[in-house]
């Protein structure tokens, strides 16, 4: 199957994608639906294709974002926020859902505006991308690691690729969309790309304390969380799990201090404010309370909608007993609780994966692409798509939307180059 002409031939166009995920396919599918005279390789180094997008939102595969504003939907990239407004004018959320309904993939908008299949099910996209290929004759070569690259030492000549297996392909344009993958950003730095080191992105924070652990599967809809040591803060969903503490809010703050919290070792305090309330207005909240329910339990008395087990889980923290009346409430225990609703400190020692979605911050440097095309401002016919590059966003779709974007403007950079 490999090809055996290093030189261009105009009768012969042939464009060559290093790794079958969803920039890849997303690339492939655009230049072969714009044209079918272009032929188009996919080289893959596992035994399957698709393999994140399969895995993908719990198996549902969270396809894009309901924003539909570019500038806003830019600002879910704590790396790449900038670049990526010019491209999502181009290509964004509306024209996924377009796109994936167009080719009988039928999307929803869940209620927190993530976009699935309306089949609830990854394979639904998977099977759209295979019968895009098939119809198209994109060939999809599979146990295929590329090596090694080469660029055209002269205009007529072609990119070549080798794989493990030894064999060489030769292409007019060279597509990168190898994900998060250490060995290919190595092989990129040799073509003289810069590699913003990669590290960890979207993550759950470990925090063993006796507050929040019989409390497994709480969520309170919207809880800050703040940073001492970076002075950052964030406010969202917070759920608690087994290992700690999860959800948009705190996977959000994770993304956007991706590199700051790899550099702490992922050891530092946080503050947490239940309630989203200042701590002088819940103690006001609290005196009140004491004198016009006095006689009431304050276990049985949750105030600010907290959680029920939250508010128990707090007050005997606080040391107030299951018993004791609002009356018998004393100013310590007043304070210490009004602190903890509002500005509790818990100690992080230590990370864990979320299981439904994770990136990797770092990749290709943005500055030495062009963005209106992907192309390379290093090597001419030589583009990135997907997670190659420094680009990465918080949960919720946006990691898709970005290789999407980036295939559908580097396909069509690829055709318009050929009808030149
Ligand atoms: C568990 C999980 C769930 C996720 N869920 C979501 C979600 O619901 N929504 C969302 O927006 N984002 C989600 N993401 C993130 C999303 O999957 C990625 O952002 C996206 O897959 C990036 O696409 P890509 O094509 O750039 O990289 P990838 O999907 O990683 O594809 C790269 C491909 O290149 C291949 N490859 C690498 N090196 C070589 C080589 N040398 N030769 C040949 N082939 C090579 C790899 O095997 C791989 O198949 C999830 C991520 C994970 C891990």
């Amino acid at each position: 199957m490999q090809d055996s002409n290093p030189y261009r031939d105009p009768k012969q166009k042939r464009v060559l994608i290093i790794g079958g995920g969803a920039a890849g396919f997303f690339t492939a599918i655009k230049i072969v639906e714009e044209d079918p005279s272009i032929a188009v390789t996919i080289l893959e180094q596992g035994k399957d294709v698709l393999g994140k997008v399969k895995i993908s939102g719990g198996g549902r595969c969270n396809l894009a974002h309901a924003e539909f504003i570019p500038r806003e939907l830019s600002k879910n990239y704590p790396r790449g926020q900038r670049e990526l407004l010019g491209p999502f004018n181009s290509f964004s959320s509306g024209d996924t859902m377009a796109w994936f309904e167009e080719r009988g993939v039928a999307v929803k908008i869940e209620d927190d505006g993530r976009i699935f299949p309306m089949s609830n099910s990854s394979q639904s996209v998977v099977d759209c991308f295979l019968n895009a290929c098939k119809k198209y004759g994109v060939k999809i070569m599979t146990t295929r690691k590329v090596l090694n690259v080469y660029p055209p030492e002269e205009s007529n000549q072609c990119w070549k690729a080798i794989c493990g297996n030894r064999e060489q392909y030769f292409a007019d344009h060279l597509v990168i969309a190898t994900g998060s993958s250490k060995f290919m950003w190595e092989q990129i730095s040799h073509l003289g790309h810069t590699i913003v080191p990669p590290v960890p992105s979207l993550f759950t924070f470990n925090i063993k304390d006796p507050r929040i652990k019989d409390l497994m599967g709480l969520s309170v809809p919207n809880a800050e969380v703040q940073i001492k040591a970076l002075k950052a803060k964030n406010h969202g969903p917070l759920l608690i799990t087994h290992w700690g503490m999860s959800g948009p809010g705190i996977l959000k703050i994770s993304a956007v201090k991706a590199r700051e919290l790899y550099a702490l070792n992922y050891q530092f305090e946080i503050k947490v404010n239940w309630i989203l309330e200042k701590e002088q207005d819940v103690i006001d909240a609290l005196t009140t309370q004491k004198q016009n329910d006095s006689k009431k339990k304050i276990h049985n008395t949750p105030l600010f909608d907290l959680p029920k087990r939250l508010w128990h889980s707090l007050c005997s923290y606080c040391g107030i007993k299951a018993d004791l009346r609002w009356a018998d409430m004393n100013k310590k225990m007043l304070f210490k609780l009004a602190q903890e609703l509002c500005a509790g400190t818990y100690q992080v020692k230590g990370k864990s994966t979320f299981k439904e979605e994770f990136v990797t911050a770092g990749g290709v440097q943005l500055k030495e692409i062009d963005f209106k095309t992907y192309e390379s401002k290093i090597l001419y016919r030589l583009y990135f798509t997907g997670e190659a590059l420094d680009i990465d966003a918080v949960t919720g779709g946006f990691n898709f939307q970005a290789a999407w974007t980036s295939g559908f403007l580097a396909g069509q950079s690829i055709v318009k180059e050929f009808s030149k």
